[in-house]
């Protein structure tokens, strides 16, 4: 087996065009996963059990939070949504590189446990094309678009944070993006440290007279 997978942490504010970008990537690039969430919130018309989400209830949700069960969770737009660490570290045990598409509190909180975590932040390319496409999409009842651009305007300001930041204009340049720093991830130099070393012992084990 080969070195275990990358976590690709991707954040954004609600209508930046994540969902979009993270299944274009999913489509195209063997061996990333999708980190499936746990949440609150309820299905959408188009939405599965355990593809876009876990769906629970409160209390299941709270019972796994006391059962330490998740890496991080936070509350978005009045729900809750949590990873699930044994979801994401199977994952990253069998090679698989894992791309969670969470808010930027879940994000902070993931960053500082994984430091070798990859961040991603995905901004819309103008405040009016996000409030178009907000307006275009009305998912939930109630979908309140006021409401959530005030929280964009709130998050927008944390992409200093991320080590990459894609400009959501053109969807086919952003999922080519976010492709090569998911391919650039995998050559890191401590990631390919014990393939290095498997080539340096083909010559006899130069790395071992290292100075
Ligand atoms: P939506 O309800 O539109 O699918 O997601 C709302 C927000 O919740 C998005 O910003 C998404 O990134 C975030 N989110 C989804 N899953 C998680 C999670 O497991 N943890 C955290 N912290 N945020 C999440």
């Amino acid at each position: 087996m080969g070195h275990a997978g990358n976590l690709i942490i991707v954040s954004g504010p609600s209508g930046a065009g994540k969902s979009v970008l993270v299944s274009g990537v999913l489509q195209e690039l063997p061996h990333v996963k999708f980190s499936v969430s746990y949440t609150t919130r309820a299905p959408r018309r188009t939405e599965k059990n355990g593809v876009e989400y876990f769906f629970v209830s409160r209390e299941e949700f709270l019972s796994r939070v006391r059962g330490e069960e998740f890496l991080e969770w936070a509350e978005v737009h009045d729900n809750y949504y949590g990873t699930s660490r044994k979801y994401v570290d199977d994952l990253l045990r069998q090679g698989e590189d894992v791309l969670l598409d969470i808010d930027v509190q879940g994000a902070r909180i993931l960053r500082e446990k994984r430091k070798d975590a990859i961040s991603v932040f995905i901004l819309p390319p103008s405040y009016q094309v996000l409030r178009e496409r907000l307006m275009r999409r009305s998912l939930d009842a109630g979908f309140e678009i006021e409401k959530r651009l005030k929280i964009a305007c709130r998050e927008i300001d944390h992409y200093r944070n991320y080590d990459y930041l894609i400009i959501n204009k053109e969807l086919g340049v952003s999922v080519e993006e976010l492709q090569s720093i998911i391919l650039g991830s995998r050559c890191r130099t401590a990631v390919r440290s014990e393939s290095a070393k498997s080539v340096l012992e083909t010559f006899g084990g130069i790395d071992a007279k290292d100075p």
